[in-house]
Protein backbone atom coordinates (compact mmCIF):
# COMPACT_ATOMS: atom_id res chain seq x y z
CA UNK A 1 0.00 0.00 0.00
CA UNK A 2 2.51 2.63 1.17
CA UNK A 3 4.67 2.13 -2.48
CA UNK A 4 1.20 2.51 -4.49
CA UNK A 5 0.72 5.84 -2.24
CA UNK A 6 4.51 6.85 -2.88
CA UNK A 7 4.05 6.29 -6.76
CA UNK A 8 0.42 7.88 -6.58
CA UNK A 9 1.51 10.98 -4.96
CA UNK A 10 4.56 11.28 -7.29
CA UNK A 11 2.72 11.11 -9.95
CA UNK A 12 -0.07 13.56 -8.47
CA UNK A 13 2.91 16.13 -7.79
CA UNK A 14 4.58 16.10 -10.83
CA UNK A 15 4.90 19.22 -12.29
CA UNK A 16 2.70 17.55 -15.32
CA UNK A 17 -0.51 17.01 -13.21
CA UNK A 18 -1.98 20.41 -14.05
CA UNK A 19 -1.94 19.31 -17.25
CA UNK A 20 -3.20 15.74 -17.34
CA UNK A 21 -7.24 16.21 -16.69
CA UNK A 22 -6.85 12.60 -14.44
CA UNK A 23 -4.22 13.88 -12.60
CA UNK A 24 -5.81 16.87 -11.64
CA UNK A 25 -8.97 15.25 -10.58
CA UNK A 26 -7.12 13.03 -8.63
CA UNK A 27 -5.36 16.59 -6.61
CA UNK A 28 -8.42 18.30 -6.51
CA UNK A 29 -9.92 15.02 -4.66
CA UNK A 30 -6.67 14.96 -2.53
CA UNK A 31 -6.85 18.43 -1.86
CA UNK A 32 -10.24 18.32 -0.44
CA UNK A 33 -9.31 15.13 2.03
CA UNK A 34 -7.08 16.72 2.74
CA UNK A 35 -8.39 20.53 4.32
CA UNK A 36 -11.72 18.03 5.34
CA UNK A 37 -8.73 16.03 7.55
CA UNK A 38 -6.32 19.29 8.67
CA UNK A 39 -3.20 18.14 6.25
CA UNK A 40 -2.02 21.53 6.10
CA UNK A 41 0.28 23.06 8.43
CA UNK A 42 2.13 26.50 8.07
CA UNK A 43 6.16 27.50 8.36
CA UNK A 44 7.37 30.80 8.74
CA UNK A 45 9.95 33.02 6.93
CA UNK A 46 12.03 35.50 8.75
CA UNK A 47 11.67 39.08 7.14
CA UNK A 48 14.95 41.15 8.76
CA UNK A 49 15.63 44.30 9.55
CA UNK A 50 18.62 45.32 7.23
CA UNK A 51 20.21 47.89 9.49
CA UNK A 52 19.52 46.16 13.30
CA UNK A 53 19.42 42.75 11.78
CA UNK A 54 16.14 42.20 13.98
CA UNK A 55 13.39 39.52 12.60
CA UNK A 56 10.43 42.04 12.45
CA UNK A 57 8.23 39.91 10.53
CA UNK A 58 7.30 36.50 8.65
CA UNK A 59 5.67 35.29 6.08
CA UNK A 60 3.65 32.44 6.67
CA UNK A 61 3.80 29.63 3.91
CA UNK A 62 1.39 26.76 3.74
CA UNK A 63 2.72 23.54 3.27
CA UNK A 64 0.95 19.99 3.14
CA UNK A 65 2.13 16.70 4.91
CA UNK A 66 0.58 14.36 2.36
CA UNK A 67 1.17 10.46 2.82
CA UNK A 68 3.68 11.32 0.46
CA UNK A 69 5.70 13.29 2.34
CA UNK A 70 5.51 17.56 2.65
CA UNK A 71 4.19 19.08 -0.57
CA UNK A 72 5.15 22.54 -1.71
CA UNK A 73 2.78 25.20 -2.80
CA UNK A 74 3.73 24.85 -6.15
CA UNK A 75 2.75 21.97 -6.85
CA UNK A 76 -0.89 22.81 -5.50
CA UNK A 77 -1.40 26.42 -5.46
CA UNK A 78 -2.56 26.71 -9.09
CA UNK A 79 -4.80 23.27 -9.28
CA UNK A 80 -6.12 24.76 -5.72
CA UNK A 81 -7.02 28.03 -7.60
CA UNK A 82 -8.46 26.53 -10.59
CA UNK A 83 -11.01 24.45 -8.97
CA UNK A 84 -11.48 27.38 -6.12
CA UNK A 85 -10.00 25.18 -3.06
CA UNK A 86 -7.80 28.06 -2.85
CA UNK A 87 -10.50 30.06 -0.87
CA UNK A 88 -10.74 27.70 1.85
CA UNK A 89 -7.31 27.53 1.80
CA UNK A 90 -6.35 30.52 2.12
CA UNK A 91 -9.38 31.00 4.87
CA UNK A 92 -7.27 28.32 6.77
CA UNK A 93 -4.44 29.67 6.43
CA UNK A 94 -5.16 33.15 7.39
CA UNK A 95 -7.29 32.05 10.64
CA UNK A 96 -3.95 29.99 11.59
CA UNK A 97 -1.27 32.75 10.62
CA UNK A 98 -3.25 35.22 13.06
CA UNK A 99 -3.88 33.24 16.19
CA UNK A 100 -0.94 31.85 16.59
CA UNK A 101 0.50 35.05 15.93
CA UNK A 102 -1.42 36.65 18.73
CA UNK A 103 -0.03 33.47 20.98
CA UNK A 104 3.35 34.11 20.35
CA UNK A 105 2.88 37.77 21.21
CA UNK A 106 0.69 37.49 24.41
CA UNK A 107 3.54 35.18 25.32
CA UNK A 108 6.47 37.65 24.95
CA UNK A 109 5.19 40.75 25.76
CA UNK A 110 8.64 42.30 26.44
CA UNK A 111 8.96 41.81 22.58
CA UNK A 112 8.14 44.30 20.06
CA UNK A 113 5.15 42.60 18.78
CA UNK A 114 6.07 40.63 15.52
CA UNK A 115 4.57 41.32 11.60
CA UNK A 116 2.70 38.15 9.79
CA UNK A 117 2.59 38.07 6.14
CA UNK A 118 -0.12 36.13 4.98
CA UNK A 119 -0.65 35.21 0.90
CA UNK A 120 -3.99 35.76 -0.15
CA UNK A 121 -4.86 34.41 -4.07
CA UNK A 122 -6.39 36.71 -6.58
CA UNK A 123 -9.28 34.68 -6.45
CA UNK A 124 -9.52 35.38 -2.93
CA UNK A 125 -8.88 39.10 -3.34
CA UNK A 126 -11.21 39.79 -6.00
CA UNK A 127 -14.43 38.19 -3.57
CA UNK A 128 -16.53 40.53 -2.31
CA UNK A 129 -16.82 39.12 0.98
CA UNK A 130 -13.00 39.81 1.32
CA UNK A 131 -12.60 42.66 3.80
CA UNK A 132 -15.60 41.16 6.12
CA UNK A 133 -14.01 37.69 6.65
CA UNK A 134 -10.54 39.66 7.06
CA UNK A 135 -12.32 41.69 9.76
CA UNK A 136 -14.17 38.28 11.22
CA UNK A 137 -10.73 36.80 11.04
CA UNK A 138 -9.30 39.36 13.50
CA UNK A 139 -11.96 39.84 15.66
CA UNK A 140 -11.67 35.84 16.76
CA UNK A 141 -8.42 35.43 17.29
CA UNK A 142 -8.00 38.79 18.80
CA UNK A 143 -4.88 39.90 16.25
CA UNK A 144 -4.43 43.67 16.38
CA UNK A 145 -4.97 44.87 12.61
CA UNK A 146 -1.29 46.34 12.89
CA UNK A 147 0.04 43.17 13.07
CA UNK A 148 -1.64 41.81 9.49
CA UNK A 149 -0.32 42.21 6.21
CA UNK A 150 -1.80 40.72 3.49
CA UNK A 151 0.36 40.20 0.37
CA UNK A 152 -1.60 40.04 -3.13
CA UNK A 153 0.41 39.30 -6.30
CA UNK A 154 1.17 41.81 -8.86
CA UNK A 155 -1.57 40.09 -11.33
CA UNK A 156 -3.70 39.56 -9.06
CA UNK A 157 -3.73 43.47 -8.78
CA UNK A 158 -4.29 43.83 -11.83
CA UNK A 159 -7.48 42.03 -13.08
CA UNK A 160 -9.44 45.09 -12.44
CA UNK A 161 -7.69 48.33 -10.92
CA UNK A 162 -10.79 49.82 -9.74
CA UNK A 163 -11.83 47.28 -7.48
CA UNK A 164 -8.39 46.52 -6.55
CA UNK A 165 -8.26 50.46 -5.53
CA UNK A 166 -11.50 49.98 -3.54
CA UNK A 167 -10.53 46.95 -1.65
CA UNK A 168 -7.10 48.17 -0.84
CA UNK A 169 -8.94 51.31 0.93
CA UNK A 170 -11.19 49.24 2.70
CA UNK A 171 -8.52 46.71 3.92
CA UNK A 172 -6.62 49.74 4.77
CA UNK A 173 -9.39 50.94 6.69
CA UNK A 174 -9.75 47.94 8.84
CA UNK A 175 -5.96 48.46 9.74
CA UNK A 176 -4.31 45.56 7.94
CA UNK A 177 -1.25 46.36 6.07
CA UNK A 178 -0.98 45.72 2.14
CA UNK A 179 2.25 43.78 0.02
CA UNK A 180 2.32 43.40 -3.14
CA UNK A 181 4.07 40.46 -3.86
CA UNK A 182 6.36 39.37 -6.84
CA UNK A 183 7.05 42.84 -8.00
CA UNK A 184 8.20 43.24 -10.92
CA UNK A 185 7.56 40.24 -12.41
CA UNK A 186 3.46 40.99 -13.98
CA UNK A 187 3.19 43.67 -16.48
CA UNK A 188 2.59 46.64 -13.82
CA UNK A 189 4.09 50.31 -14.54
CA UNK A 190 5.47 51.79 -11.76
CA UNK A 191 2.66 54.19 -11.84
CA UNK A 192 0.73 51.52 -9.55
CA UNK A 193 2.86 52.30 -6.59
CA UNK A 194 1.28 55.91 -6.87
CA UNK A 195 -2.32 54.63 -7.59
CA UNK A 196 -2.68 51.19 -5.48
CA UNK A 197 -2.76 52.63 -1.64
CA UNK A 198 -0.22 49.46 -0.21
CA UNK A 199 2.11 49.64 2.45
CA UNK A 200 4.76 47.26 1.05
CA UNK A 201 6.57 46.09 -1.76
CA UNK A 202 8.04 42.80 -2.15
CA UNK A 203 10.93 43.01 -5.01
CA UNK A 204 10.91 39.50 -6.81
CA UNK A 205 13.85 37.31 -5.66
CA UNK A 206 14.72 37.40 -9.44
CA UNK A 207 15.97 41.14 -9.40
CA UNK A 208 18.05 39.78 -6.09
CA UNK A 209 19.57 37.36 -7.81
CA UNK A 210 20.42 39.55 -10.37
CA UNK A 211 22.52 41.81 -7.81
CA UNK A 212 26.24 42.28 -8.46
CA UNK A 213 25.56 40.49 -11.63
CA UNK A 214 23.24 42.40 -14.06
CA UNK A 215 23.40 45.86 -14.26
CA UNK A 216 20.22 46.56 -15.01
CA UNK A 217 18.38 44.12 -11.97
CA UNK A 218 21.05 46.20 -9.97
CA UNK A 219 19.32 49.56 -11.12
CA UNK A 220 15.66 48.34 -11.09
CA UNK A 221 16.44 47.42 -7.16
CA UNK A 222 17.41 51.20 -7.00
CA UNK A 223 14.71 52.96 -8.80
CA UNK A 224 12.28 50.71 -6.81
CA UNK A 225 13.69 51.52 -3.65
CA UNK A 226 13.72 55.03 -4.30
CA UNK A 227 10.34 55.34 -5.71
CA UNK A 228 9.04 53.31 -2.85
CA UNK A 229 10.45 55.32 -0.06
CA UNK A 230 8.99 58.48 -2.20
CA UNK A 231 5.65 56.96 -1.74
CA UNK A 232 6.20 56.64 1.62
CA UNK A 233 6.02 52.18 0.87
CA UNK A 234 8.32 50.14 2.37
CA UNK A 235 10.57 47.27 0.50
CA UNK A 236 11.36 43.70 1.15
CA UNK A 237 13.78 42.04 -0.98
CA UNK A 238 12.90 38.39 -1.50
CA UNK A 239 15.10 35.46 -2.45
CA UNK A 240 18.45 36.79 -0.21
CA UNK A 241 20.52 33.97 -0.47
CA UNK A 242 24.52 35.64 -0.24
CA UNK A 243 26.02 37.59 1.97
CA UNK A 244 27.00 39.88 -0.87
CA UNK A 245 23.22 40.44 -1.65
CA UNK A 246 22.32 41.39 1.86
CA UNK A 247 25.24 44.25 2.02
CA UNK A 248 24.34 45.57 -1.41
CA UNK A 249 21.04 45.58 -0.18
CA UNK A 250 22.08 47.77 3.18
CA UNK A 251 23.95 50.01 0.96
CA UNK A 252 21.31 50.94 -1.43
CA UNK A 253 18.64 51.29 1.55
CA UNK A 254 16.54 48.62 1.32
CA UNK A 255 15.08 47.90 4.84
CA UNK A 256 13.94 44.77 4.95
CA UNK A 257 15.00 41.30 3.46
CA UNK A 258 14.24 37.73 3.50
CA UNK A 259 15.54 34.62 2.10
CA UNK A 260 17.69 31.43 2.87
CA UNK A 261 20.42 33.43 3.62
CA UNK A 262 18.49 34.29 6.98
CA UNK A 263 16.57 31.38 7.36
CA UNK A 264 14.35 28.89 4.95
CA UNK A 265 10.71 28.88 5.62
CA UNK A 266 10.20 26.65 9.46
CA UNK A 267 8.17 24.80 10.84
CA UNK A 268 6.24 27.17 13.59
CA UNK A 269 8.07 26.54 16.61
CA UNK A 270 11.38 26.72 15.50
CA UNK A 271 10.86 30.41 14.07
CA UNK A 272 9.35 31.19 17.51
CA UNK A 273 12.09 30.28 18.96
CA UNK A 274 14.53 31.72 16.62
CA UNK A 275 12.26 34.98 16.85
CA UNK A 276 11.62 35.24 21.13
CA UNK A 277 15.41 34.44 21.51
CA UNK A 278 17.09 36.99 19.19
CA UNK A 279 18.95 39.74 21.15
CA UNK A 280 17.47 42.65 22.21
CA UNK A 281 17.37 45.11 19.71
CA UNK A 282 18.58 48.78 20.50
CA UNK A 283 16.66 51.61 18.89
CA UNK A 284 17.69 54.92 18.69
CA UNK A 285 15.62 57.24 20.96
CA UNK A 286 13.89 59.58 18.59
P1 LIG B 1 5.81 33.89 -2.49
O1 LIG B 1 4.65 34.45 -1.74
O2 LIG B 1 6.57 34.81 -3.36
O3 LIG B 1 6.73 33.24 -1.36
C1 LIG B 1 8.11 33.19 -1.43
C2 LIG B 1 8.59 31.85 -1.95
O4 LIG B 1 9.99 31.95 -2.20
C3 LIG B 1 8.41 30.71 -0.95
O5 LIG B 1 8.19 29.51 -1.69
C4 LIG B 1 9.78 30.66 -0.28
O6 LIG B 1 10.09 29.41 0.28
C5 LIG B 1 10.67 30.96 -1.45
N1 LIG B 1 11.95 31.57 -1.01
C6 LIG B 1 12.17 32.34 0.06
N2 LIG B 1 13.46 32.72 0.15
C7 LIG B 1 14.09 32.16 -0.91
C8 LIG B 1 15.46 32.17 -1.38
O7 LIG B 1 16.35 32.78 -0.78
N3 LIG B 1 15.72 31.48 -2.52
C9 LIG B 1 14.76 30.80 -3.19
N4 LIG B 1 15.13 30.15 -4.28
N5 LIG B 1 13.47 30.75 -2.77
C10 LIG B 1 13.13 31.43 -1.65
P2 LIG B 1 7.00 28.53 -1.34
O8 LIG B 1 6.81 28.45 0.15
O9 LIG B 1 7.24 27.28 -2.10
O10 LIG B 1 5.74 29.26 -1.92
C11 LIG B 1 5.61 29.50 -3.29
C12 LIG B 1 4.46 30.40 -3.59
O11 LIG B 1 3.23 29.76 -3.28
C13 LIG B 1 4.46 31.68 -2.78
O12 LIG B 1 5.32 32.62 -3.38
C14 LIG B 1 3.02 32.08 -2.86
O13 LIG B 1 2.74 32.75 -4.07
C15 LIG B 1 2.32 30.74 -2.86
N6 LIG B 1 1.82 30.45 -1.50
C16 LIG B 1 2.47 29.95 -0.44
N7 LIG B 1 1.65 29.84 0.62
C17 LIG B 1 0.44 30.30 0.21
C18 LIG B 1 -0.85 30.45 0.85
O14 LIG B 1 -1.05 30.16 2.03
N8 LIG B 1 -1.87 30.96 0.08
C19 LIG B 1 -1.67 31.31 -1.22
N9 LIG B 1 -2.71 31.81 -1.89
N10 LIG B 1 -0.49 31.18 -1.83
C20 LIG B 1 0.55 30.68 -1.14
MG1 LIG C 1 4.32 35.99 -0.64
MG1 LIG D 1 6.85 36.77 -2.94
MG1 LIG E 1 7.97 35.15 -5.22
Amino acid sequence: VAKSAGGGSFRLFAPAAAEDPRARLELEAALRRALDDGEFELYYQPVVDTVTNEIVGAEALVRWNSAGGVVTPLQFIRVAEETGLIVRLDAWVLEEACRQTREWTIAHPERTPLKVNVNLSALQFSRSSVVAEVADILRRTGLPPQQLCLEITETGMMTDTELTITTLEELKALGVGVAIDDFGTGYSSLSYLKRFPVDIVKIDRSFTAGLGQNLVDSEILVAVVRLAAACNITVVAEGVETVEQRRALAELGCPLIQGYLIAKPQPASTFADAWRTQPPVHRQSA
